[in-house]
Formats: C-alpha cells, structure tokens, sequence
C-alpha cells in the first residue's frame, strides 16, 4: 500500500509539472487557432544543419520569409548558416539547447537550457523573442523562463510527419497542400529526423510552394502571427 501511494505521488507529480502544461497548451493552440485569409508561417525546426542552406535557396527562389527555430548548440556549430539565415530576412527563434524533452528535465537543467541557449544566441547577434520546445513539451519550469526571458511560444497547426522513416517527399507535398489553410503555423523540419529527411521536406517544398502562391497564399514569418 505504501509503495502504492508512493508510486501515486510520483505519477501526480508528473503530470502537474509537465504533462497537463504540455497538454494544455498543444491543445489551447488548436483551440484558439483563428482563420486568417490567406496568410501561413512557415516554420522549421532542428536545424541548422548542412540541408539549410538548400532549403534557404528554395526559399529564395519563391522569395518567401519563414522562421527558424534552431537548437541552440547546432547554431553554433554553424555561424555561417545562421548569419546566412539573418542575412536574407528570416526569423531566428529558439528550439531548446540540445534537443531534450521538457518532461526529462528537472528544475536545474530546465534553467540551464534556456540560460546558456540564450546567452549562444546572445553570442551569435540573434536577439530571440519566440520559442517552441522540442516536441512541444513543457514542464512548469519552462513556463517560469518563458515569463522570465519574456520569450512567446509558437507551438504549430500543421504537420506533414516529414521526419518519418518511410515517407517520401511526394507525401510531404500533398500532406501541406490538402491540410494547409489560412492562419496556420506550419511546422517542418530542416535537421535531425531520419537519414537525409530535410531531403524530402525541400524537395517537397521546391514543389508545393508555387502551388500555394498560386492557390493566393501569403507566407509570413511568427512575428507577424495574428496580425491583418
Ligand atoms: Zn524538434
């Protein structure tokens, strides 16, 4: 019976410090999602990695805007992709030091991952004001830094599984053009993920983008998110 009431607490522990907060929110996002004509956000995760800069030519191709939440520790093994990325007008925003999962991470670690990725990206000139947690999870900690670094979360609407093993980037571009509609947050991957993934998402994107330009979509960038 102990060990029982033992184990209770912990569960109850558990699921006030990270699993209602990360599912609150993930489903607050959905909630709260407002149509909005025919303007989306582009947005990936993972990255930089050595697929960014191709994504970054296709980008420049349609010239399109998108924002990129980076891992902190991955931008610094790549300055040059990250001032490439500034340089042609996209958003920096912050995906985590090191890729962990929120629900893993105690009090310590949690403000230890968002204080030294800060202090990276301080490093790199990139002044973050948006922040998405790997797998849109959050424990309360991250919530208090959130408060404390006066960060705003972008979670997202819209997925295509472009990580996936077996997917292929003819998948990729019908998942966003039958699933994409005005107001969303698109969320799609340029690092990490199986063997040449990010492959896939810019071959699938090098597709689907003139599509929804002539569908009339407008891309922008998170810090327009919610605006006319
Ligand atoms: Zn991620």
């Amino acid at each position: 019976m102990r060990y029982f009431i033992i184990l209770l607490l912990i569960v109850l522990v558990y699921l006030i410090y990270a699993a209602i907060p990360s599912l609150w929110f993930k489903i607050m996002y959905k909630i709260k999602r407002k149509e909005n004509g025919k303007i989306i956000y582009l947005t990936f995760d993972d990255g930089p990695s050595t697929y960014t800069n191709k994504l970054l030519d296709v980008l420049k191709k349609y010239d399109i805007k998108a924002s990129f939440f980076c891992v902190a520790s991955y931008a610094l093994e790549n300055k040059k992709i990250i001032k490439r990325i500034k340089r042609e007008g996209h958003v920096i925003c912050l995906h985590s030091l090191n890729h962990e999962n929120a629900y893993l991470m105690d009090i310590f670690k949690t403000n230890k991952d968002f204080k030294n990725s800060l202090e990276i990206m301080k490093n790199l000139n990139i002044d973050v004001k948006y922040f998405r947690p790997p797998w849109g999870d959050l424990n309360l900690v991250s919530l208090f830094n959130l408060k404390k670094y006066n960060l705003k979360l972008i979670l997202w609407h819209v997925m295509a599984e472009d990580w996936k093993k077996d997917t292929t980037a003819f998948d990729i571009k019908i998942k966003l053009l039958r699933r994409i509609k005005g107001g969303d947050i698109i969320c799609l991957h340029d690092g990490r993920g199986v063997k040449d993934a990010p492959l896939k998402t810019i071959e699938a994107l090098d597709k689907a983008i003139p599509i929804l330009l002539g569908k009339g979509f407008i891309f922008k960038t998170v810090d327009k998110y919610n605006e006319k």
